[in-house]
């Protein structure tokens, strides 16, 4: 087991996805609202993703998935912490 503790979830920020322009989080906000649907979520301040799901996202961004996670990080839409679930791919 890691010292830091078990593998962090993946917690999209969904307040901080409405304030970004749309060219930058659409993909991402509309992927999200797939997942609530799905769920029956809608009510969430935020959600938690799979880590498949980055995998997909990184597809759809062109981006590795270490890439869109620094990306997400820096959009403030992703915790620090998600770094080490990128890691545990
Ligand atoms: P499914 O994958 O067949 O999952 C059926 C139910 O199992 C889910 O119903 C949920 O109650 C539970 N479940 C499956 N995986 C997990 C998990 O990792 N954590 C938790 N807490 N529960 C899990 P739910 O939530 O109503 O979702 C219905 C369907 O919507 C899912 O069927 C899946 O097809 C899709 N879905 C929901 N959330 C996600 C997601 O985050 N990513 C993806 N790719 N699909 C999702
Ligand atoms: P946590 O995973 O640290 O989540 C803390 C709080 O963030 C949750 O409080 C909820 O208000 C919010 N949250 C996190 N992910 C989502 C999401 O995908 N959708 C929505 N709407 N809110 C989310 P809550 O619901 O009182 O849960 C408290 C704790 O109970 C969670 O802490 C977790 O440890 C556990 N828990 C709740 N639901 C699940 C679940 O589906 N799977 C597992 N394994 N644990 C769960
Ligand atoms: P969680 O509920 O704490 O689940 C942590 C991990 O346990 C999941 O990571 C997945 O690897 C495994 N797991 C939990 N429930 C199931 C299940 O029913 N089927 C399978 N095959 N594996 C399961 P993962 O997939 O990265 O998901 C991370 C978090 O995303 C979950 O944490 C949960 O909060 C959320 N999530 C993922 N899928 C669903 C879903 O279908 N419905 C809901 N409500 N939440 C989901």
């Amino acid at each position: 087991p890691s010292p830091l503790g078990p593998t962090p979830k993946l917690v999209i920020d969904l307040e901080r996805l409405q304030q970004l322009p749309k060219d930058k989080a659409g993909p991402l906000a509309r992927y999200a609202a797939t997942i609530q649907s799905q769920r029956g979520d809608y009510n969430g301040k935020v959600l938690s993703i799979r880590q498949e799901d980055l995998r997909s996202l990184a597809v759809i961004y062109d981006k590795s998935p270490a890439d869109l996670t620094e990306e997400l990080i820096s959009w403030g839409v992703l915790d620090p912490e998600a770094r080490r679930a990128v890691e545990a791919f």
